[in-house]
Order: structure tokens, then C-alpha cells, then sequence
């Protein structure tokens, strides 16, 4: 007879969580609208080359999300080579990945996301854009954090040609079994 210690130690223990991380690259360019963390950056003179808008940071945490699942990353699921995606806002892409994750049961806990860019200043961007992804995600915006930084005018982040972003996110099993 199974003692309780016994029972609570039983195999396979499946936690009710998962975590996942996402990175993600994209090349500056001038002439071109910046979007990062959901929301337009209106003073920036360069924007992200990219076939969507461009978004590095919505990227970066859709690679984290289906990361947390096992579910390949955001170029299986929404190819460059496709039409269907090209110059697409990236807040349909985060929608549309939260719900890959509520069909299997899963929602987003928390996010957090570290954006490395020389310039232009996105500091004072950064509520807007926690507003903007919480909402997209539909979870607290306490549950959001985005924080940015340079890489102190190191490598190519620090020549202006690029911006890199990590992404790390909590994922709870809504209905625990
Ligand atoms: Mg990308």
C-alpha cells in the first residue's frame, strides 16, 4: 500500500508549468518604420529589415512561447517565404501563438524581455509597449516587463546596424490535471 510521501512522489510528475526563451535579430535601415514591443517608434529615422513589420521583441517572445511548448519557432509557423505573412503587424503573430497555447491548455504566467539596442532611446516607449503586449496577450501588465539596453557601443548592436532581443516567459496549465 502506497504510503503518502509514496503517493506525492509518484512518476511521471508533470508540473502544471513550462518556460521557454526566445532570441531574435533584426538588421537597421534607414527609410523604414520601427515597430518593437508592439508599438511604432515615432522619432526613430531607422526601422527593422524584416518580411513582417519587423517587430524583434513580439518575435522574440513568440519563440518563447512556443518554445515553452515544444512547438518549433515562429519561422515554422509563419514562413518569410509566404505571402500570407509579409509586412504582417506581429501583434496578430503574438495573438495567434497565445492561442496555439490555449487550445493545449496552456496561459501565459509571465514575460520578460530584454531588448539591446544602441539607439534610438526606447525608454520611454517601454510602458506603452508592456501595455500594448500584455493586452495582445491578455494578462496583466504586471505580468509584463520589458527592459532595454545598449551594449555600451560594443559589436554590431553598438554600430547601430542591428537590434537583439531575449525573451523568457512562464507558461501555467490553466486546468491543472
Ligand atoms: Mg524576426
Amino acid at each position: 500500500m502506497d504510503t503518502p510521501s509514496d503517493t506525492a512522489c509518484k512518476r511521471p510528475f508533470v508540473p502544471p508549468f513550462k518556460v521557454g526563451n526566445g532570441f531574435d535579430v533584426h538588421a537597421l535601415a534607414a527609410d523604414l518604420p520601427m515597430w518593437l514591443g508592439g508599438v511604432r517608434i515615432e522619432d526613430s529615422p531607422v526601422g527593422f529589415v524584416a518580411h513582417s513589420d519587423g517587430d524583434v521583441a513580439i518575435h522574440a517572445l513568440c519563440d518563447a512561447i512556443l518554445g515553452a511548448l515544444a512547438l518549433g519557432d515562429i519561422g515554422h509557423h509563419f514562413p518569410d517565404t509566404s505571402d500570407e505573412w509579409r509586412g504582417i503587424d506581429s501583434k496578430i503573430l503574438l495573438s495567434k501563438v497565445v492561442d496555439l497555447a490555449r487550445e493545449r491548455g496552456w496561459e501565459v504566467g509571465n514575460a520578460d524581455i530584454t531588448i539591446a539596442l544602441q539607439a534610438p532611446k526606447i525608454g520611454k516607449y517601454v510602458p506603452s509597449m508592456r501595455e500594448t503586449l500584455s493586452k495582445v496577450m491578455g494578462i496583466s501588465v504586471d505580468n509584463v516587463s520589458v527592459k532595454a539596453t545598449t551594449t555600451e557601443k560594443l559589436g554590431f548592436v553598438g554600430r547601430k546596424e542591428g537590434c537583439e532581443v531575449w525573451a523568457t516567459v512562464l507558461l501555467y496549465k490553466a486546468c491543472p490535471v
